[in-house]
């Protein structure tokens, strides 16, 4: 239950290190030896570059390994196509070094045209040999650790209701099962961060992420400026929302995420708990107070531009449209038009091929179904007006 001062130290020598634009090491730490760390850094780098996965995977500390061979980053998804680059083209400089005892850092500059890209790389002892580490699982070490039945939560700060926590992530994964037909993973591991650290900078301004092929989800902890129900409905929605994102990942139907998939991908953890902490009852009845208003796009609209309006907003629809259709038909159709999108992302071909019918159709159909819904919203959350 307790929080050590692991955080505040690895922050104040990212402070120290970032004022010194040398390579120097911090002699008064022996246990790393600076030349040793860079050297583990170069065998991992030629290994990549080299296209040897599993010689690349050598350098990585066991417990990040896991099921995937290559790690990379500081939140360690796997090497995929956006940063190989960095390995093959750039010209990579190491700028510091700093050990803090429990881990070290190496800073590195990798410079590729004209552009120049600033990483950290972070490494811990394993067995008396520096291997490299996702900052995460270095966060992690001496904080809370709780776990649930398909795997482990990591709360980097206080938190007083670990147990809501453990019964939200085992019920994500059985809702998930029953709804989408999506079997369950073990060994999920569950970050929850407070973004008043630097933590979350690494994820921009959002309140959670996923990553799916690591099996790992990072999502914010609640502000203790809320009520305690509040904060632990925020905490848990986060979580779970971001649980689905890696459940349905990993399944043959739903595994490549093209952009223009957040329709369904959006929807589909929305529609279950909600988005930003909020749960999906509080979008529902503002998408019914909009729709009442006249102001609610259409559907085509809604899929065209998902990403040119408010996220919640656009969330909102996916999920109510997706609600709307899991009320209307059988599981087995509902999974199947989810799941269509997968081969042939386009709404107006998979509602006329799956479902029977013109988007149009279905369109006020939908805002019929809206307009009668008896919406109940928690009383912590009445009259929230998400978007
Ligand atoms: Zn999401």
């Amino acid at each position: 239950m307790k929080t050590t001062p692991t955080l505040s130290s690895i922050l104040f020598f990212i402070l120290l290190a970032s004022l010194s634009g040398t390579f120097r090491a911090f002699s008064q730490f022996q246990r790393f030896d600076s030349s040793v760390v860079l050297s583990v850094y170069n065998g991992y780098v030629s290994a990549l570059k080299s296209k040897d996965a599993i010689g690349a995977a050598q350098f990585w500390n066991t417990e990040d390994k896991r099921h995937y061979p290559v790690y990379d980053l500081v939140l360690a998804p796997p090497m995929d196509s956006m940063f190989i680059p960095l390995y093959f083209n750039a010209t990579t400089t190491v700028t510091s070094f700093a050990a803090m005892g429990e881990c070290c850092r190496l800073e590195l500059k990798h410079q590729m045209g004209g552009q120049q890209i600033t990483e950290n790389r972070w490494f811990i002892n394993e067995n008396g040999d520096p291997k490299l580490a996702n900052l995460l699982f270095i966060l992690a070490k001496g904080h809370q650790l709780v776990s649930f039945r398909y795997g482990h939560i990591f709360i980097l700060d206080t938190c007083s209701y670990d147990k809501s926590l453990i019964k939200a992530a085992d019920s994500a994964v059985i809702v998930v099962q029953k709804m989408l037909g999506v079997p369950p993973r073990n060994n999920m591991k569950l970050y929850l961060v407070n973004s008043t650290t630097s933590v979350l900078n690494y994820l921009g301004s959002i309140p959670g992420r996923s990553i799916p092929m690591n099996n790992m989800v990072i999502s914010d902890i609640a502000k203790s400026s809320m009520s305690l129900d509040q904060q632990i409905d925020v905490t848990c929605n986060l979580m779970q929302h971001e649980m689905v994102h890696v459940l349905l990942a990993d399944t043959k139907e739903f595994g490549v995420d093209p952009l223009n998939e957040r329709f369904i991908r959006e929807g589909l953890a929305t529609m279950l708990f909600g988005t930003g902490g909020l749960p999906f009852s509080v979008f529902d009845k503002t998408v019914q107070t909009r729709m009442s208003q006249g102001i609610v796009p259409s559907l085509a609209e809604v899929y065209a531009d998902f990403w040119k309006r408010n996220v919640n907003e656009s969330y909102a629809y996916a999920a109510s449209f997706l609600d709307f259709l899991h009320h209307t038909f059988d599981k087995r159709t509902f999974q199947k038009f989810c799941r269509a999108f997968q081969s042939h992302p386009n709404l107006v071909d998979n509602v006329q091929n799956v479902l029977g019918g013109d988007l149009d159709t279905f369109d006020s159909s939908w805002r019929k179904f809206v307009q009668t819904k008896n919406i109940i919203v928690p009383t912590i959350w009445a009259g929230f007006q998400p978007f």
